[in-house]
């Protein structure tokens, strides 16, 4: 199974991808993940990418394309993948083609996961990361108090909650701004392919998860 999740920031492409994880054991390939990772360390990758992470707005082409060249040569990928905030515009699109044509793994599927923008903007402002496991969550979409009750399955104690940097308003502003202009095309890319599923991203993340594995079955 090779998939793309598409969708702005917010609509649960993280959160589905890690269930995803659990139920198929193929691995989630995020682009922004990956960024982070370079950023933290400080990587001469890293502190290129950083300033265009901060602002909102895409990491050139060749940095990410060649992170995601690297990710897909690795052995896990071999029984699939999932993508997950990449690509994000037409070039990186047309790229991944080549890519997966050169290694004989075409695409299977791209669910687009479709969120209105008040939505995205109140899941984002709830959106919270644990330091040691990476695990997502939402303090304004679960259960008060649950988050932080659960054991991180890293170090056993309560999850270290963080919220992304980028997760602020003005930067959450331009990040819907760039999806709208550069990743919505990729829409009608796929549909031209016969690859697009959309679904309604809205609701419990357990309902999206359901139409999600149905439109895989598809
Ligand atoms: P994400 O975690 O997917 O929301 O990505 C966080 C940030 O990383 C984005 O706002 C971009 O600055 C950068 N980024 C992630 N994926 C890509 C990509 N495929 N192309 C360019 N920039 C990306």
């Amino acid at each position: 199974m090779r998939i793309v999740l598409l969708g702005a920031p917010g609509s649960g492409k993280g959160t589905q991808s890690q269930r995803l994880v659990e139920r198929h054991g193929i691995p989630q390939v995020s682009t922004g993940d990956l960024l982070r990772a370079a950023v933290a360390k400080g990587t001469p990758l890293g502190l290129k990418a950083k300033e265009a992470m901060a602002a909102g707005r895409l990491v050139a082409d060749e940095i990410v394309l060649g992170m995601i060249r690297e990710r897909l040569a690795e052995p896990d990928t071999r029984h699939g993948f999932i993508l997950d905030g990449f690509p994000r515009n037409l070039a990186q699109a047309r790229a991944l083609d080549a890519l997966l044509g050169e290694i004989g793994q075409p695409l299977d599927a791209v669910v687009q996961m479709e969120v209105d923008y008040g939505e995205l903007s109140r899941r984002i402002s709830g959106r919270r990361t644990c330091s040691d496991c990476g695990r997502v969550v939402n303090l304004l979409t679960s259960p008060p108090g649950e988050a932080e009750r659960e054991a991180c399955p890293k170090t056993g104690k309560p999850h270290r909650l963080f919220q992304r940097p980028d997760d602020n308003e003005a930067t959450v502003t331009e990040r819907l701004k760039v999806y709208e202009q550069q990743t919505r095309p990729l829409v009608d890319y796929y549909r031209e392919q016969a690859l697009l599923h959309t679904i309604d991203a809205k609701g419990p993340v357990a309902e999206v998860e359901q139409r999600l594995e149905r439109a895989l079955a598809q």
